[in-house]
């Protein structure tokens, strides 16, 4: 699989997406929601196709990448795989899986203990996905929604197209050992 090299990438078509206008700001997520608005919100940022997911699929695919989503055979079933470059790309909400350091997670006032449960829980069970695959050879990325957010949106996808760009993870690590012999 990792012989192709780059072809999975088509001409590189540049950052034309108007990435910025297709996202509009979001209400931070505060304890005034009843338990039927979260539920709603849940549900909304469970679905399968989550904005942001979707933002970032007509990105690559505009620029050329031939994707898969949900893939149900790999670990932890990746958002976004691109086989070629056999990358695997996960899109998180910062509360849910328990973003490090951002301001859009935490727990909850009320109900702590179900909460920490649920979201501790996530982030456990998207290190060890994200082990499993490396394990198997893949390169795993994770792109934060708030890396979406106006502000970030260019950067982050810049960075994202550049690294699945170079390549399937084994060529670069053939690279690394052959100037090191
Ligand atoms: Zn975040």
């Amino acid at each position: 699989m990792s012989t192709g090299g780059n072809s999975c990438l088509l001409p590189f078509v540049g950052s034309s997406f108007p990435i910025s206008a297709a996202i509009e700001s979001e209400p931070s997520m505060t304890d005034t929601f009843t338990t039927a608005e979260r539920s709603r919100l849940m549900a909304q940022i469970r679905s399968v196709d989550t904005r942001p997911e979707k933002l970032l699929r007509a990105f690559l695919s505009k620029n050329g990448l031939c994707l898969k989503t949900h893939v149900r055979i790999l670990p932890g079933k990746p958002d976004i795989v691109v086989f070629p470059c056999r990358t695997a790309i996960f899109v998180n909400g910062c509360f849910w899986h328990n973003h490090a350091g951002c301001k859009r997670a935490g727990f909850p006032a009320t109900r702590v203990d179900f909460w920490r449960r649920k979201i501790l829980g996530n982030a456990f069970r998207d290190r060890r996905n994200r082990a499993a695959l490396r394990k198997l050879g893949w390169r795993v990325i994770t792109v934060w929604q708030c890396q979406l957010a106006p502000k970030k949106v260019e950067q982050r996808l810049t960075s994202l197209l550049a690294t699945l760009r170079s390549g399937p993870p084994e060529e670069n690590e053939r690279a690394a050992r052959k100037t090191k012999n």
